[in-house]
């Protein structure tokens, strides 16, 4: 039998056969005629998945906290003020790395499992001098899933520069960074995207990357400092060899494949599979009677987070599910850690993996002693999939 356990954890992954061939690849020089190819391309194809046509995409070696640590460091100076709107752990981290850049940072936190309140945000930046607001697409450790759209439409409003955090959402929930008016998109190579850990990945908006130009001081962190790495997308893109620091070669390789297969999915239609898959594991969650973390309305598509049942423990129910075939997380919210579980459903994600998966987890509950209708959750998830 193949040993293959299903990795349904919210990322890394399962990859496509076709990214992992790409990354098993002999590595060429990063400035053979070859790769600056491959990475141009990739940049371009970055453009169209954020849809952000006139956006400056950045591909950094380094996780999503880089990404993230990125836009921090270019867009912050000292007593500058940032408004960060967190729905959980991803949110709180952006506090604390905007304020080790000198920012003033306040705070909005939504109560756990629900989204911010946009009328408080509305009011918070009503006759303030924020700089920039970040957000959080969809929180990891919440499975809460943030209006991305209005977030847009209320820094536009505003004037106030706007970050979206989607390591758990681009390429998986819609997103359309420049209609919507979204100043910096970022994200991880390893969730939604389709690449093994390891690249971050951004988008800039012209205006930000203007602002950013009229800096008074100087960027202080030196590796994500956008004057380093400009002039190399740029050439890149002209396909002109250039070096500042030495790409990631295989996995920018992996992620031109990624996103050329994104693409050839088409964005709507990769957004409803997503919504899809989505749907169906909170249904199949739902009818084998459990209770989720995410408030109805801001559930994410990307990934599910459902509590324990009364009398069962994570320690003894995600390994059941592991013996019977899936991989699934733990909680992450220190305060609800140990009350429930996560399961990603992204990227190459397909309806017979949910299948698998809400089987795996039945099997997991039956030998924790919860009791619900046999192949309930399964029924529930394949009239959505396949109804
Ligand atoms: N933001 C979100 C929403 C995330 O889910 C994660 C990773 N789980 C990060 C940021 C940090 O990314 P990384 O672990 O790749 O540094």
């Amino acid at each position: 039998m193949k040993d293959r356990t299903l990795l349904m954890i919210p990322g890394p992954i399962e990859f496509e056969p076709a990214v992992l061939q790409a990354l098993g690849a002999p590595t060429t020089s990063h400035v053979s005629p070859g790769f600056i190819e491959v990475f141009g391309r990739a940049l371009e194809r970055m453009r169209d998945v954020w849809q952000a046509p006139t956006g400056q995409p950045f591909v950094l070696a380094g996780s999503g906290t880089l990404a993230m640590d990125c836009a921090g460091a270019n867009l912050v100076e000292p007593g500058d003020r940032a408004l960060v709107l967190s729905t959980g752990v991803f949110g709180d981290r952006f506090e604390d790395l905007l304020a080790r850049y000198g920012a003033e940072v306040d705070v909005i936190r939504a109560p756990i499992g629900e989204t911010v309140d946009f009328e408080a945000v509305d009011s918070a930046l009503r006759g303030s001098s924020y700089k920039l607001m970040t957000a959080t697409h969809v929180d990891t450790s919440t499975a809460v899933r943030v209006d991305a759209e209005r977030f847009g439409a209320l820094g536009r409003a505003h004037e106030v520069f706007t970050v979206l955090d989607g390591v758990c959402s681009v390429a998986g929930e819609e997103i359309r960074q420049e209609a919507w008016g979204i100043d910096v998109v970022l994200t991880a190579s390893q969730k939604a995207v389709g690449v093994p850990p390891g690249l971050a990945l951004l988008v800039v908006s012209q205006s930000a990357l203007c602002a950013w130009g009229k800096r008074r001081s100087r960027v202080a962190n030196y590796y994500a400092d956008w004057e380093k790495w400009l002039p190399i997308m740029a050439s890149y893109e002209k396909r002109v060899p250039s070096y500042f620091g030495t790409p990631a070669v295989n996995l920018v390789a992996a992620l031109d494949v990624s996103l050329g297969q994104i693409l050839e999915e088409g964005l709507e239609t990769r957004f409803d599979r997503h919504r899809r898959l989505g749907t169906a594991c909170r249904a199949a969650i739902r009818a084998l009677g459990l209770v989720q973390v995410p408030a109805e309305g801001c559930e994410a598509n990307t990934l599910s987070a459902p509590r324990y049942p009364a009398g069962v423990r994570g320690g003894d129910l995600l390994p059941a599910i592991r013996e019977a075939g899936a991989i699934l997380a733990g909680g992450l919210h220190p305060e609800i850690r140990s009350e429930y579980f996560r399961i990603g459903h992204m990227g190459a994600t397909k309806p017979g993996d949910v299948l698998a998966t809400v089987g795996a987890i039945e099997a997991g509950l039956r030998a924790c002693g919860h009791t619900f209708d046999s192949g309930a959750g399964v029924a529930a998830a394949q009239s959505i999939l396949f109804g």
